[in-house]
């Protein structure tokens, strides 16, 4: 439909068959604008959002917008107390009290660090007051336990023949023999123990009081955010005390136990060195309190055609929040504190279902069993809304028979990964139903990272089978130019079109698609 088109539109006449045909086509009941969706993105993704990050006034005022949508397109509230949200506390962000101190006595010198400069806390435990301390430890004998980890299937254990309890643990960051293709621990890539949750807890496991973090010797360039904290103090919850401490800074420590010398020993022959620094004592004292928030999931109903078949429902859901100005979520810390817009994650994913919404009520009779679109708040800090949704569902999680996620659909160009139909395999029959109706010329990819990564996650635990559409991962990913222009609104309606038709599917199919296995 090029040159030629307009070149024979010339005719009056066949101008007008052509604008007649287009209507009808446009009018067809299941057709999803590529121009609405990218109007909602628009909105969600524009700056005076500030990257709707989950406790922030703008998250409050997306919620307001799709709720309004939900109503507009005709479909009832399904929130708690029948209106379209259901509230939910999450913690977001850190105070940051007064009097926070770090201290390490190095052989009788006593080195001294600033919090946002020199160090960072990782972890924060519950505490509800930032005027009361949240740790409060004086003293600590300081143990060296390498790299801090326990790979037991390889026989490696930085903590074997060492006593940790009740003192502060210095550990360097990431694995040895991090880079060799040939190492024991996983090749050249992390074993799975190297996470600071991993770290954390097997440090808290081993009795250790506070647990110290520096860049290990491979990793001489520090680029951890230290200031980032000053900007956007948060941190993840671990169940003691988790600090980075900026190498510069550690350098006297490291040097009066030749902890480098020790690190490349362990690279060489992956035998652990750990030992008390004996004549080194640390003191560190927290002034943090968790921020708690209220946020909100946004939930609207469509009612089953079918009274009978109308108690089991089909749940689509996008999470619409994001990480508002980057924080610790951002990809790009040097830039946070500029908005991340996140059009992609998940602007392109709420606009979706608002818009399937809208093409399944205008053709209600496709769908027998319940449709439940829910908006999620709390997604970037731990699939949040998803969790607490499944614990108090709109339609009881019994005769939820499939949920449909959209998590960062707006890039299709010409391609999108499925991902999920693995733990339902009967309902591969539903799916090629709903490419060949929806009419997608999108290449169905199967390469994603998997199922389980977005709020699919929360129902696949619950043995719901789950499938997620995603268009992949690129450059503007967690960062500030996730923006509308990228958006390619075409192939986002593509996608929404494809979830539509396999909610249609599964909306009439006879018997509940089989839940098989866990991913
Ligand atoms: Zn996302
Ligand atoms: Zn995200």
């Amino acid at each position: 439909m090029g040159s030629s088109l307009r070149r024979i539109a010339r005719s009056p006449v066949l101008a007008l068959l052509i604008t007649v045909a287009c209507s009808v086509l446009l009018a067809a009941p299941t057709s999803i604008a590529p121009n609405a969706i990218l109007e909602h993105i628009k909105f969600l993704a524009s700056d005076a959002m500030k990257g709707r990050g989950d406790g922030s006034p703008e998250l409050e005022v997306a919620a307001e917008y799709v709720a309004k949508q939900f109503n507009a397109v005709g479909l009832q509230p399904g929130g708690t107390n029948n209106e379209w949200f259901q509230p939910f506390q999450l913690d977001a962000g850190l105070t940051v009290g007064k009097g926070n101190t770090l201290s390490v006595v190095v052989r009788g010198r006593t080195l001294n660090f600033t919090l946002g400069t020199s160090y960072y806390p990782l972890s924060a435990t519950s505490n509800e007051d930032a005027s009361k301390p949240s740790a409060d430890l004086r003293d600590l004998p300081l143990v060296f336990a390498g790299y801090g980890l326990a790979v037991p299937n390889v026989g490696y254990d930085d903590y074997a023949g060492i006593d940790v309890t009740d003192k502060a643990v210095l550990i360097f960051s990431h694995e040895p023999q991090e880079r060799d293709g040939n190492s024991r621990l996983n090749g050249a890539r992390p074993v799975p123990q190297t996470t600071l949750t991993s770290k954390a807890s097997l440090a808290r496991s081993r009795g250790a009081k506070v647990l110290l973090i520096v860049g290990d010797p491979t990793h001489q360039n520090d680029d951890a955010p230290y200031a980032l904290f000053g900007r956007d103090p948060d941190a993840e919850e671990h169940p003691i005390p988790v600090l980075r401490i900026r190498r510069s800074e550690a350098q006297p420590i490291i040097d009066a136990w030749q902890l480098d010398t020790i690190a490349r020993q362990i690279d060489g022959d992956l035998m652990p060195r750990s030992r008390e620094l004996k004549d080194a004592k640390v003191d560190y004292v927290e002034f943090l309190a968790k921020n708690r928030r209220m946020v909100r999931n946004v939930i609207g109903v469509l009612p089953g055609s079918d009274p009978a078949r109308a108690r089991e429902s089909i749940v689509i859901g996008a999470h619409y929040d994001h990480v508002g100005l980057g924080g610790r979520l951002s990809v790009s810390p040097e830039r946070t504190g500029e908005i991340h817009n996140g059009a992609d994650d998940n602007a392109s994913g709420t606009a979706s279902i608002i818009e399937i919404a809208r093409a399944a009520v205008a053709d209600r009779a496709r769908f027998p069993r319940t449709l439940v679109f829910v908006a999620f708040a709390g997604e970037e800090r731990g699939l949040l809304g998803s969790a607490f949704y499944t614990t108090q569902p709109r339609m009881p999680m019994e005769g939820t028979i499939a949920m449909l996620n959209l998590d960062m659909v707006g890039r299709a160009n010409g391609s999108v990964d499925v991902s999920g139909l693995e733990v339902a395999p009967s309902m591969e029959a539903d799916f090629a139903t709903a490419v060949k109706a929806s009419g997608a010329t999108l290449k169905i990819k199967r390469e994603g990272p998997g199922a389980g990564r977005s709020d699919d996650y929360n129902f696949i635990v619950r043995r719901v089978p789950a499938i997620n559409f995603f268009t992949g991962f690129h450059p503007d990913y967690h960062r500030p130019g996730d923006d509308w222009e990228k958006i390619d609104a075409p192939g986002t309606s593509q996608v929404a079109r494809l979830a539509l038709e396999l909610a249609a599917a599964l909306a009439n199919r006879s018997a509940r698609p089989e839940f098989v296995s866990t991913p």
